[in-house]
């Protein structure tokens, strides 16, 4: 059985310490210390080492919406992996549409943050999905955002692996996409794990869905035996929201 995730990226939406603490307070007191779901926190990069601090004492995962690829020497402007190591951070989200967009993150790229990520027992949540204009070939696209990501990594390793299928056409939107679409797509990862590492990794890997999740739309897109969880953006600011989908994902899952 693979333990069901619900993670939630802050983003840069809330970068001020005292928002932001205020914030994770209540996530943790709405928690009380969850033991059925993983709870995954990515909170802005500035306010971090606090969040850790925080969440210290609790079973709640926080990491970094990001690291650079080398771990230490001049990338400026970059954060480190040995930052993250040295606040506790146990998570990393790799590979981000927005990453992939703003920043100009290629493959390669990506392939070399999952490496370091991996070598330094940090798990690693790799984002992937296709464009509007992938979607008539979406499965050849997944297939080869997976091999470059993973390429070269022991399968010991890739069992512990978090991949989030984020649609890039369904971030930051007013509907997700739809739970029929997500389950079907699910269905394809977990297919293309199994025939590029094996149905010992496929079957550990955790794949969760991300892209405009919500209260109203968690239950129906996790009814589905390959979907093992959500990723939360905007619509889990608010902790009451973010309280009610963990509250989902854990009835249905159980
Ligand atoms: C995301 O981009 O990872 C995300 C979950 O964002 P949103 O839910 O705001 O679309």
């Amino acid at each position: 059985m693979r333990k069901p995730v619900v993670g939630i990226s802050l983003k840069i939406y809330m970068n001020k310490l005292e928002q932001t603490l205020g914030f994770i307070n209540e996530i943790k007191m709405l928690s009380r210390d969850e033991q059925d779901v993983d709870l995954l926190v990515f909170p802005s990069m500035g306010t971090l080492r606090e969040v850790g601090k925080i969440l210290e004492d609790t079973s709640i995962k926080y990491g970094a919406q990001n690291i650079a690829f080398l771990s230490n020497g001049a990338l400026t402007g970059e954060f480190s992996i040995e930052s993250l190591i040295d606040m506790n951070g146990s998570i990393v989200e790799l590979g981000h549409a927005e990453r992939r967009k703003y920043f100009h993150e290629t493959d390669e790229m990506i392939n070399q943050k999952m490496k370091l990520a991996f070598e330094n027992n940090l798990v690693p949540v790799l984002c992937i999905g296709e464009r509007e204009e992938e979607k008539e070939r979406v499965e050849e696209h997944l297939k080869y955002q997976i091999r470059m990501a993973l390429k070269d990594i022991s399968k010991t390793k890739l069992k512990e692996l978090i991949i989030a299928y984020e649609p890039v056409w369904a971030i930051g939107k007013a509907q997700a996409a739809s739970p029929e679409y997500v389950h079907s797509i699910h269905t394809v990862i977990r297919s293309i794990l199994t025939a590029e590492y094996g149905s010992e990794v496929a079957e550990s890997v955790r794949l969760i869905y991300g892209g405009s999740v919500s209260q109203n739309n968690t239950e129906e897109i996790i009814r589905n035996i390959d979907v093992d969880g959500v990723f939360v953006g905007r619509f889990g600011h608010d902790p009451k929201q973010f309280g009610n989908i963990i509250e989902q994902v854990r009835t249905v899952k159980r």
